[in-house]
């Protein structure tokens, strides 16, 4: 698939939904993939990607701002505090806040270096032992605690288990953010993200639908 036909896709389910056209923000996940497709990719104009790593983001990126404007780079996967400033310095967004030590790593990075990226809380929806983010029961007291650190919290995220509904999980999300005031969306994927979108999603991250296979 081509990035103009994801693009097409994301047009049709805003419309469908009744959403305003440019609503959803596209995150070309191209963690894994070779350069020249994300080269590629730039060259069509687009400029918002994700990494999960900020060890392999921070291998890549640098150079590639130095020869494209404008790129906004969010960061999906896990972070661990050690690697917080470095992520804080490199990114724009971190959709993978899930826990209150991490939570006070960057507030009082935030302070130190007088910004802060803008913040998703991830849920883990499906309460899977192995997968990050707070429990839904915990996602309220959470975000709360993240707003007393003063950090801005502008969404949450969230990634479904893979052999249920997605569509449960995403109006779960939806629900959660709606109870806490907050706007942002964060959640389909290249399997989902027509479902997503239908259900609010304000941020698709997208990856081998628009890169092909991530080899290896
Ligand atoms: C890899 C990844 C994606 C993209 O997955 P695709 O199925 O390739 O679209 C989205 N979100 C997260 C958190 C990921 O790690």
């Amino acid at each position: 698939m081509s990035l103009a036909e994801i693009r097409d896709r994301i047009g049709q389910a805003e419309a469908k939904a009744g959403r305003a056209p440019g609503s959803v923000t596209l995150i070309a996940v191209s963690k894994q993939q070779p350069e020249d497709r994300i080269e590629a990719v730039l060259r069509e104009g687009h400029r918002v990607f994700g990494e999960n790593r900020v060890q392999e983001a921070a291998g890549r990126w640098p150079a590639l701002r130095d020869r494209y404007e404008g790129i906004e780079l969010h960061l999906i996967g896990p972070l661990q505090t050690n690697k917080a400033r470095q992520a804080m310095e490199l990114v724009q967004a971190i959709h993978s806040v899930d826990r209150p030590k991490l939570a006070r790593t960057l507030a009082r990075l935030a302070d130190e270096l007088g910004h802060c990226p803008e913040l998703f809380v991830q849920v883990n929806t499906g309460e899977e032992p192995q997968k990050a983010g707070v429990l839904p029961g915990e996602a309220d007291g959470f975000v709360a605690e993240c707003r007393d650190l003063g950090l801005p919290v502008v969404g949450l995220m969230c990634i479904p288990p893979l052999d249920e509904e997605p569509s449960l999980h995403f109006a779960l999300l939806a629900k959660i953010a709606a109870r806490n005031g907050l706007e942002g969306l964060s959640m389909g994927m290249s399997g989902d993200f027509e479902q997503a979108i239908a259900l609010g999603a304000t941020h698709v991250r997208v990856g081998s639908a628009i890169f092909g296979e991530r080899p290896g």
